[in-house]
């Protein structure tokens, strides 16, 4: 699993919606990706605060931010 491909799966995985296969990737990823690891604990973070203002909808913009900010982490990382 990617960077990439762990943001395509990052509402899913907080919607409960990813498959018990991919959650195993998906956990696997972000032990060895620190990167990864902060967006998801971030997004987390960012989520229960929504929760406490009652605003249910993830935020649309948030996973293209999240990607892009995780991406330029990752690319400067190498
Ligand atoms: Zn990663």
């Amino acid at each position: 699993m990617t960077c990439t491909d762990f943001l395509s799966q990052l509402t899913d995985y907080f919607d409960g919606k990813v498959d018990p296969q991919l959650l195993a990737e998906v956990q696997a990823h972000i032990r060895e990706c620190r990167h990864c690891e902060v967006v998801l604990d971030t997004t987390r973070q960012t989520i229960a605060i929504y929760r406490e203002n009652e605003i249910y909808e993830f935020p649309a913009d948030l996973r293209e931010r999240l990607h892009a900010a995780i991406m330029k982490k990752c690319n400067s990382a190498r």
